[in-house]
Protein backbone atom coordinates (compact mmCIF):
# COMPACT_ATOMS: atom_id res chain seq x y z
CA UNK A 1 0.00 0.00 0.00
CA UNK A 2 1.57 3.38 -1.13
CA UNK A 3 2.65 5.84 1.48
CA UNK A 4 0.12 8.39 2.11
CA UNK A 5 1.11 12.03 3.39
CA UNK A 6 0.11 15.47 3.18
CA UNK A 7 1.76 18.17 1.22
CA UNK A 8 3.08 21.26 3.33
CA UNK A 9 5.54 23.63 2.44
CA UNK A 10 9.27 23.05 4.27
CA UNK A 11 10.16 26.01 6.69
CA UNK A 12 13.92 24.93 5.62
CA UNK A 13 13.28 24.56 1.85
CA UNK A 14 15.36 26.56 0.00
CA UNK A 15 13.69 27.69 -3.44
CA UNK A 16 16.21 26.42 -6.09
CA UNK A 17 16.29 27.38 -9.76
CA UNK A 18 14.45 24.64 -11.41
CA UNK A 19 16.65 23.92 -14.46
CA UNK A 20 14.85 20.56 -15.33
CA UNK A 21 12.37 21.80 -17.76
CA UNK A 22 12.34 20.19 -21.24
CA UNK A 23 16.13 19.19 -19.96
CA UNK A 24 15.98 16.43 -17.39
CA UNK A 25 19.91 16.56 -17.60
CA UNK A 26 19.67 16.77 -13.95
CA UNK A 27 17.60 13.58 -13.72
CA UNK A 28 18.83 9.98 -12.35
CA UNK A 29 17.68 8.31 -14.87
CA UNK A 30 17.72 4.78 -13.03
CA UNK A 31 15.38 6.61 -10.32
CA UNK A 32 12.64 7.88 -12.27
CA UNK A 33 10.13 8.53 -10.67
CA UNK A 34 6.33 8.81 -12.85
CA UNK A 35 3.71 10.94 -11.27
CA UNK A 36 0.62 12.33 -12.01
CA UNK A 37 -2.50 13.87 -10.83
CA UNK A 38 -5.39 12.38 -8.58
CA UNK A 39 -8.14 12.07 -10.86
CA UNK A 40 -9.30 10.82 -14.65
CA UNK A 41 -6.77 8.17 -16.18
CA UNK A 42 -4.54 7.76 -13.19
CA UNK A 43 -5.23 4.87 -11.90
CA UNK A 44 -3.80 3.14 -15.35
CA UNK A 45 -1.08 5.81 -15.27
CA UNK A 46 0.08 4.47 -12.23
CA UNK A 47 -0.42 0.91 -12.65
CA UNK A 48 1.10 0.91 -15.73
CA UNK A 49 4.30 2.83 -14.13
CA UNK A 50 4.80 0.16 -12.23
CA UNK A 51 4.24 -2.36 -14.85
CA UNK A 52 7.32 -1.01 -16.77
CA UNK A 53 9.30 -1.01 -13.43
CA UNK A 54 8.91 2.79 -12.61
CA UNK A 55 8.10 3.99 -8.59
CA UNK A 56 5.52 5.99 -8.99
CA UNK A 57 3.23 8.88 -7.33
CA UNK A 58 0.26 10.64 -7.28
CA UNK A 59 -1.28 13.96 -6.38
CA UNK A 60 -4.43 14.21 -4.57
CA UNK A 61 -7.32 15.55 -2.62
CA UNK A 62 -7.74 14.23 0.64
CA UNK A 63 -10.50 12.35 -0.38
CA UNK A 64 -9.33 10.68 -2.80
CA UNK A 65 -6.17 9.08 -1.05
CA UNK A 66 -8.15 6.15 -0.08
CA UNK A 67 -9.15 5.47 -3.94
CA UNK A 68 -5.55 5.28 -4.82
CA UNK A 69 -4.24 3.53 -1.83
CA UNK A 70 -7.53 0.61 -1.41
CA UNK A 71 -6.69 0.01 -5.42
CA UNK A 72 -3.32 -0.29 -4.31
CA UNK A 73 -1.51 0.62 -7.47
CA UNK A 74 0.03 3.99 -5.88
CA UNK A 75 3.48 4.01 -4.09
CA UNK A 76 3.31 7.41 -3.04
CA UNK A 77 0.24 9.35 -2.18
CA UNK A 78 0.77 13.20 -2.01
CA UNK A 79 -2.45 15.11 -0.83
CA UNK A 80 -3.01 18.84 -1.58
CA UNK A 81 -5.72 21.24 -0.32
CA UNK A 82 -5.95 22.79 -3.98
CA UNK A 83 -4.14 21.25 -7.20
CA UNK A 84 -2.72 24.52 -7.88
CA UNK A 85 -0.63 24.01 -5.41
CA UNK A 86 1.54 21.72 -8.56
CA UNK A 87 2.79 25.04 -9.75
CA UNK A 88 3.99 26.39 -6.18
CA UNK A 89 7.78 26.18 -6.37
CA UNK A 90 8.32 24.41 -2.98
CA UNK A 91 5.94 21.98 -4.54
CA UNK A 92 7.62 21.12 -8.02
CA UNK A 93 10.66 20.76 -6.21
CA UNK A 94 9.80 17.84 -4.08
CA UNK A 95 8.91 16.37 -7.78
CA UNK A 96 12.40 17.23 -8.76
CA UNK A 97 14.21 15.56 -6.25
CA UNK A 98 12.33 12.51 -7.16
CA UNK A 99 13.20 12.75 -10.45
CA UNK A 100 10.07 12.81 -11.18
CA UNK A 101 8.44 12.94 -15.07
CA UNK A 102 4.37 14.06 -14.79
CA UNK A 103 2.10 12.65 -17.06
CA UNK A 104 -1.03 15.32 -18.28
CA UNK A 105 -4.49 13.93 -18.90
CA UNK A 106 -7.86 15.90 -19.26
CA UNK A 107 -8.05 16.73 -15.80
CA UNK A 108 -4.08 17.92 -15.19
CA UNK A 109 -5.15 20.48 -17.67
CA UNK A 110 -8.34 21.36 -16.53
CA UNK A 111 -7.18 22.29 -12.78
CA UNK A 112 -3.58 23.67 -13.79
CA UNK A 113 -4.66 25.14 -17.19
CA UNK A 114 -2.55 24.90 -20.34
CA UNK A 115 -1.21 28.55 -19.82
CA UNK A 116 0.03 27.89 -16.58
CA UNK A 117 1.17 24.71 -17.64
CA UNK A 118 3.56 26.32 -20.48
CA UNK A 119 4.74 29.08 -18.05
CA UNK A 120 5.18 27.86 -14.75
CA UNK A 121 5.31 24.33 -14.77
CA UNK A 122 8.94 23.06 -14.34
CA UNK A 123 9.11 19.85 -13.77
CA UNK A 124 9.63 17.66 -16.50
CA UNK A 125 6.37 16.63 -18.42
CA UNK A 126 5.36 14.04 -20.79
CA UNK A 127 4.59 14.74 -24.24
CA UNK A 128 4.29 18.42 -26.16
CA UNK A 129 3.09 21.46 -23.78
CA UNK A 130 2.41 23.31 -26.69
CA UNK A 131 -0.03 20.99 -27.68
CA UNK A 132 -2.34 21.68 -25.00
CA UNK A 133 -2.85 25.31 -26.20
CA UNK A 134 -3.68 24.03 -29.89
CA UNK A 135 -6.57 21.21 -28.36
CA UNK A 136 -8.03 23.91 -26.08
CA UNK A 137 -8.18 27.05 -28.23
CA UNK A 138 -11.34 26.10 -30.56
CA UNK A 139 -9.51 28.10 -33.82
CA UNK A 140 -6.42 26.66 -33.09
CA UNK A 141 -7.92 22.87 -32.82
CA UNK A 142 -9.57 23.79 -35.75
CA UNK A 143 -6.82 25.11 -38.12
CA UNK A 144 -5.37 21.72 -37.05
CA UNK A 145 -8.12 19.29 -37.77
CA UNK A 146 -8.53 21.38 -41.56
CA UNK A 147 -4.81 21.15 -41.84
CA UNK A 148 -4.53 17.80 -41.38
CA UNK A 149 -7.53 17.54 -44.42
CA UNK A 150 -10.14 16.12 -42.13
CA UNK A 151 -13.80 16.46 -42.62
CA UNK A 152 -15.58 18.98 -40.13
CA UNK A 153 -18.61 20.16 -39.48
CA UNK A 154 -20.10 23.16 -40.74
CA UNK A 155 -19.05 25.91 -38.36
CA UNK A 156 -21.41 28.93 -38.28
CA UNK A 157 -19.84 32.04 -37.09
CA UNK A 158 -23.24 33.90 -36.39
CA UNK A 159 -26.69 32.79 -35.02
CA UNK A 160 -27.90 33.98 -38.04
CA UNK A 161 -26.14 31.55 -40.05
CA UNK A 162 -27.81 28.67 -38.94
CA UNK A 163 -29.66 26.93 -41.68
CA UNK A 164 -29.64 23.04 -39.86
CA UNK A 165 -29.84 21.68 -37.16
CA UNK A 166 -26.74 22.77 -35.51
CA UNK A 167 -25.05 22.52 -31.40
CA UNK A 168 -24.12 25.27 -29.46
CA UNK A 169 -21.57 24.77 -27.52
CA UNK A 170 -19.65 26.61 -24.82
CA UNK A 171 -15.83 26.40 -23.97
CA UNK A 172 -13.86 24.44 -21.34
CA UNK A 173 -13.65 20.75 -20.89
CA UNK A 174 -16.83 20.64 -19.08
CA UNK A 175 -18.11 17.10 -20.15
CA UNK A 176 -21.17 19.02 -22.94
CA UNK A 177 -22.62 21.04 -20.22
CA UNK A 178 -25.34 23.64 -20.96
CA UNK A 179 -24.51 22.68 -25.35
CA UNK A 180 -28.00 22.65 -26.76
CA UNK A 181 -29.50 22.34 -29.75
CA UNK A 182 -30.75 24.71 -32.56
CA UNK A 183 -32.53 24.32 -36.34
CA UNK A 184 -32.17 27.96 -37.02
CA UNK A 185 -31.73 31.61 -35.67
CA UNK A 186 -35.26 31.94 -33.38
CA UNK A 187 -34.43 28.68 -31.83
CA UNK A 188 -30.91 29.89 -31.28
CA UNK A 189 -32.29 33.51 -29.74
CA UNK A 190 -34.88 31.47 -27.78
CA UNK A 191 -32.78 28.79 -26.21
CA UNK A 192 -30.49 30.80 -25.25
CA UNK A 193 -32.68 33.39 -23.38
CA UNK A 194 -34.32 30.47 -21.65
CA UNK A 195 -31.06 28.80 -20.36
CA UNK A 196 -29.81 32.54 -19.44
CA UNK A 197 -26.74 31.93 -20.85
CA UNK A 198 -24.02 34.25 -22.21
CA UNK A 199 -20.45 34.42 -22.68
CA UNK A 200 -18.15 32.74 -25.29
CA UNK A 201 -19.93 29.76 -27.64
CA UNK A 202 -19.52 27.99 -30.78
CA UNK A 203 -21.75 26.73 -33.11
CA UNK A 204 -21.43 23.50 -35.10
CA UNK A 205 -23.27 22.04 -37.62
CA UNK A 206 -24.73 18.40 -35.73
CA UNK A 207 -23.41 15.82 -37.72
CA UNK A 208 -26.21 12.42 -37.67
CA UNK A 209 -24.49 9.43 -37.67
CA UNK A 210 -22.50 6.95 -34.92
CA UNK A 211 -19.85 8.13 -32.49
CA UNK A 212 -16.27 6.87 -32.82
CA UNK A 213 -13.51 7.94 -30.25
CA UNK A 214 -10.14 6.17 -31.39
CA UNK A 215 -7.68 6.13 -29.25
CA UNK A 216 -4.29 6.68 -30.73
CA UNK A 217 -0.42 6.97 -29.80
CA UNK A 218 2.30 8.39 -31.75
CA UNK A 219 5.81 7.50 -30.50
CA UNK A 220 8.73 9.75 -31.58
CA UNK A 221 10.98 7.33 -30.91
CA UNK A 222 9.91 4.83 -33.83
CA UNK A 223 8.14 7.67 -35.60
CA UNK A 224 4.78 4.93 -35.65
CA UNK A 225 1.40 5.16 -35.01
CA UNK A 226 -0.46 2.73 -33.06
CA UNK A 227 -4.49 2.20 -32.47
CA UNK A 228 -4.63 1.69 -29.10
CA UNK A 229 -8.27 1.45 -28.36
CA UNK A 230 -11.67 3.09 -29.01
CA UNK A 231 -14.88 4.16 -27.03
CA UNK A 232 -18.00 5.81 -27.42
CA UNK A 233 -19.23 8.35 -24.98
CA UNK A 234 -22.28 7.70 -22.59
CA UNK A 235 -23.94 10.54 -22.44
CA UNK A 236 -26.79 11.97 -20.72
CA UNK A 237 -29.50 12.31 -21.12
CA UNK A 238 -29.33 12.34 -25.21
CA UNK A 239 -28.33 8.74 -25.03
CA UNK A 240 -31.46 7.86 -22.31
CA UNK A 241 -33.47 9.58 -25.37
CA UNK A 242 -34.08 6.80 -27.41
CA UNK A 243 -35.18 4.48 -24.66
CA UNK A 244 -38.65 6.50 -24.75
CA UNK A 245 -41.78 5.92 -27.42
CA UNK A 246 -42.12 9.37 -27.25
CA UNK A 247 -39.89 12.63 -26.56
CA UNK A 248 -42.13 15.88 -25.24
CA UNK A 249 -41.47 18.72 -27.37
CA UNK A 250 -39.76 20.85 -24.84
CA UNK A 251 -37.21 18.37 -23.64
CA UNK A 252 -33.82 19.88 -24.49
CA UNK A 253 -31.15 16.83 -25.55
CA UNK A 254 -28.23 17.36 -23.26
CA UNK A 255 -24.70 15.96 -24.03
CA UNK A 256 -22.76 15.44 -20.10
CA UNK A 257 -20.55 12.82 -20.16
CA UNK A 258 -21.21 10.12 -17.62
CA UNK A 259 -19.87 6.93 -18.79
CA UNK A 260 -17.89 5.23 -21.88
CA UNK A 261 -18.67 1.89 -23.81
CA UNK A 262 -15.77 0.49 -25.39
CA UNK A 263 -16.53 -0.16 -29.04
CA UNK A 264 -14.44 -1.97 -32.39
CA UNK A 265 -15.57 -0.49 -35.96
CA UNK A 266 -16.08 -2.33 -39.03
CA UNK A 267 -12.30 -3.82 -40.34
CA UNK A 268 -13.24 -1.88 -43.63
CA UNK A 269 -13.26 1.24 -41.61
CA UNK A 270 -9.76 1.07 -40.13
CA UNK A 271 -7.55 2.20 -43.21
CA UNK A 272 -10.19 5.75 -42.73
CA UNK A 273 -9.02 5.28 -38.94
CA UNK A 274 -5.10 4.99 -39.36
CA UNK A 275 -5.25 7.51 -41.98
CA UNK A 276 -7.18 10.42 -40.03
CA UNK A 277 -4.19 9.73 -37.58
CA UNK A 278 -1.47 9.88 -39.95
CA UNK A 279 -2.69 13.27 -40.65
CA UNK A 280 -3.09 14.28 -37.77
CA UNK A 281 0.43 13.99 -36.64
CA UNK A 282 1.68 15.03 -40.12
CA UNK A 283 0.09 18.17 -39.37
CA UNK A 284 1.27 18.36 -35.81
CA UNK A 285 4.47 18.48 -36.91
CA UNK A 286 4.01 21.57 -39.62
CA UNK A 287 1.79 23.35 -37.14
CA UNK A 288 3.84 23.14 -33.60
CA UNK A 289 7.17 21.11 -34.33
CA UNK A 290 8.09 18.37 -32.97
CA UNK A 291 4.30 18.12 -33.01
CA UNK A 292 2.19 15.69 -30.89
CA UNK A 293 3.87 13.32 -28.90
CA UNK A 294 2.44 10.21 -27.18
CA UNK A 295 -1.68 9.25 -26.52
CA UNK A 296 -4.90 11.36 -28.74
CA UNK A 297 -7.95 10.81 -29.54
CA UNK A 298 -10.14 12.49 -32.33
CA UNK A 299 -13.41 12.68 -31.58
CA UNK A 300 -15.85 11.83 -34.86
CA UNK A 301 -19.19 10.69 -36.61
CA UNK A 302 -19.32 8.11 -38.92
CA UNK A 303 -21.85 8.81 -41.37
CA UNK A 304 -24.27 6.55 -43.43
CA UNK A 305 -22.08 7.25 -46.20
CA UNK A 306 -19.24 5.93 -44.35
CA UNK A 307 -17.22 8.72 -43.84
CA UNK A 308 -15.85 10.45 -40.87
CA UNK A 309 -16.40 13.68 -39.62
CA UNK A 310 -14.11 15.01 -37.23
CA UNK A 311 -15.56 17.53 -34.41
CA UNK A 312 -12.63 17.38 -31.78
CA UNK A 313 -9.34 16.45 -31.02
CA UNK A 314 -7.94 15.46 -27.80
CA UNK A 315 -4.21 15.67 -27.47
CA UNK A 316 -3.44 13.55 -24.14
CA UNK A 317 -4.81 10.05 -22.61
CA UNK A 318 -8.40 10.28 -22.81
CA UNK A 319 -10.74 8.61 -20.20
CA UNK A 320 -12.18 6.22 -22.58
CA UNK A 321 -8.76 4.43 -21.97
CA UNK A 322 -9.75 3.63 -18.73
CA UNK A 323 -11.89 0.75 -20.32
CA UNK A 324 -8.86 -0.84 -21.63
CA UNK A 325 -6.30 -1.41 -18.42
CA UNK A 326 -5.99 -4.78 -19.27
CA UNK A 327 -5.62 -4.20 -23.25
CA UNK A 328 -8.20 -3.44 -25.95
CA UNK A 329 -8.69 -5.83 -29.34
CA UNK A 330 -6.16 -3.29 -31.45
CA UNK A 331 -3.70 -3.52 -28.37
CA UNK A 332 -3.83 -7.20 -28.41
CA UNK A 333 -2.98 -7.10 -32.06
CA UNK A 334 0.38 -5.15 -31.21
CA UNK A 335 1.30 -6.15 -27.82
CA UNK A 336 1.62 -9.74 -26.34
CA UNK A 337 0.75 -8.01 -22.90
CA UNK A 338 -2.09 -6.17 -21.50
CA UNK A 339 -1.21 -2.39 -22.81
CA UNK A 340 -3.14 0.30 -21.44
CA UNK A 341 -2.42 3.23 -22.80
CA UNK A 342 -1.37 4.31 -19.51
CA UNK A 343 1.36 1.65 -19.90
CA UNK A 344 2.29 2.97 -23.14
CA UNK A 345 3.30 5.88 -22.05
CA UNK A 346 5.92 4.61 -19.42
CA UNK A 347 6.99 1.90 -22.00
CA UNK A 348 7.79 4.76 -24.67
CA UNK A 349 9.88 6.69 -21.56
CA UNK A 350 11.26 3.42 -21.00
CA UNK A 351 12.30 3.24 -24.62
CA UNK A 352 13.73 6.78 -24.31
CA UNK A 353 15.85 6.47 -21.36
CA UNK A 354 17.80 3.07 -23.01
CA UNK A 355 18.32 4.75 -26.38
CA UNK A 356 19.06 7.91 -24.39
CA UNK A 357 16.61 9.92 -26.19
CA UNK A 358 14.42 11.20 -23.25
CA UNK A 359 15.20 15.05 -24.91
CA UNK A 360 12.48 13.57 -27.47
CA UNK A 361 9.25 12.64 -25.54
CA UNK A 362 9.43 15.39 -22.99
CA UNK A 363 8.70 19.32 -24.09
P1 LIG B 1 -17.55 17.88 -27.31
O1 LIG B 1 -17.57 18.78 -26.10
O2 LIG B 1 -17.22 18.62 -28.57
O3 LIG B 1 -16.68 16.68 -27.07
O4 LIG B 1 -19.04 17.35 -27.52
C1 LIG B 1 -19.74 16.62 -26.54
C2 LIG B 1 -20.68 15.66 -27.22
O5 LIG B 1 -21.59 16.35 -28.08
C3 LIG B 1 -19.98 14.67 -28.13
O6 LIG B 1 -19.47 13.56 -27.44
C4 LIG B 1 -21.09 14.30 -29.10
O7 LIG B 1 -22.00 13.38 -28.55
C5 LIG B 1 -21.82 15.58 -29.27
N1 LIG B 1 -21.30 16.36 -30.42
C6 LIG B 1 -20.37 17.34 -30.38
N2 LIG B 1 -20.20 17.89 -31.57
C7 LIG B 1 -21.01 17.24 -32.42
C8 LIG B 1 -21.32 17.36 -33.81
N3 LIG B 1 -20.75 18.30 -34.56
N4 LIG B 1 -22.25 16.53 -34.34
C9 LIG B 1 -22.86 15.59 -33.57
N5 LIG B 1 -22.63 15.44 -32.27
C10 LIG B 1 -21.73 16.25 -31.68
Amino acid sequence: MGMVSQWRRRKDMETVTLPHRNDPDGYDRERITIATIGSHTALQILKGARDEGFKNLVICKEEMAMVYSLFGVADEILTVEDFKQVLDNEFQNELIERNAILIPHGSFVEYLSPGRIEDELFVPMFGNRKVLEWESNRDKERKWLMHAGLKLPEEFKRPEDIDRLALVKFPGAKGGKNYFLAENPEEFERKIVKFGLSGEFSIQEYVIGTRFYPHYFYSPLTDKLELLSMDIRYESNIDGLSRLSHIPPDLEPSFVVTGNLPVVVRESLLSQILDMGQRIVRASKELFSPGLIGPFCIETVCTDDLEFVAFEISARIVAGTNLYINGSPYSQLLYDEPMSTGRRISREIKEAIALNALDKVIY
